[in-house]
């Protein structure tokens, strides 16, 4: 039961089932880019695509539209990598590796200047949601680097030759914490045993909890769609990320 946490809040969904995954102590985003258009509507043409290859993502994103779409729960494995060999499961590893294709192309370079990133605060929330750091995994296709927690791309995907979304700017992305900001995205987790609430809000790197009793958590709270009741363990996953 994680309601508002499975499913990004505001993204449409066209729901297939995915897998399970191994569960290893691992929370990662894994980027794509769809190598097709990116016109208003072309998302859904992306789906279909990827539903009939049996390739699906977890969530499919228009950075020039801000249109979304989700497939797959956060909490299953989706189907865009190739295994890495019969026995190591690339989809599988850990308990998030939330697979998130942008609809665009790699040449674009839509993760590194070349899109508006048009929903990235809302996204990006979600992300940090999962317990996801903001850590820069990519570089090598090694397996030790895959079963770490952090931002990969399918270009570092081991046992995969693909060379997508292309680079990753780091700085634009993930360098500005919105937290210091008036309106930034902010998340209210709420454990689902407890009731127990934390404001994850953003500082650098990681999504870190704001503690429980500040004029921000009264404010997230005034609005439903920013409160995710999440498992015990995965509050305490990123309440511990908070130090
Ligand atoms: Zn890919």
């Amino acid at each position: 039961m994680m309601s508002g946490n499975e499913w990004m809040p505001g993204a449409a969904r066209d729901p297939v089932t995915g897998g399970t995954m191994e569960g290893q102590p691992l929370r990662s985003v894994v980027w794509h880019t769809s190598e097709s258009g990116h016109e208003p509507g072309a998302i859904r043409g992306v789906a279909s695509w990827v539903k009939q290859q049996g390739s699906e993502y977890h969530l499919l994103w228009n950075p020039w539209t801000g249109e979304l779409l989700q497939l797959i729960a956060a909490s299953q494995s989706a189907r865009a990598l190739r295994n890495a060999s019969a026995g190591y499961r690339t989809n599988r590893k850990g308990t998030r590796l939330i697979q998130v294709c942008v609809v665009g192309r790699t040449a674009e370079r839509p993760l590194a200047g070349g899109s508006p990133l048009i929903g990235w605060d809302g996204l990006r929330a979600w992300l940090a949601s999962h317990g996801i750091p903001e850590t820069d995994r990519t570089g090598s296709r090694g397996r030790a680097r895959w079963e770490s927690s952090g931002v990969h791309r399918h270009a570092d995907a081991p046992g995969n030759d693909h060379t997508d979304p292309g680079p990753i700017d780091f700085a634009r992305l993930y360098g500005n914490p919105p937290a210091a900001q008036e309106g930034a995205p902010m998340i209210v987790i709420r454990n689902e045993n407890s009731g127990t609430q934390w404001l994850v809000a953003f500082h650098g790197r990681a999504g870190i909890a704001n503690g429980s009793d500040s004029e921000q958590l009264r404010k997230a709270l005034a609005d439903p769609m920013h409160v995710a009741v999440v498992s015990q363990g995965t509050y305490d996953a990123i309440v511990a990320a908070a130090g």
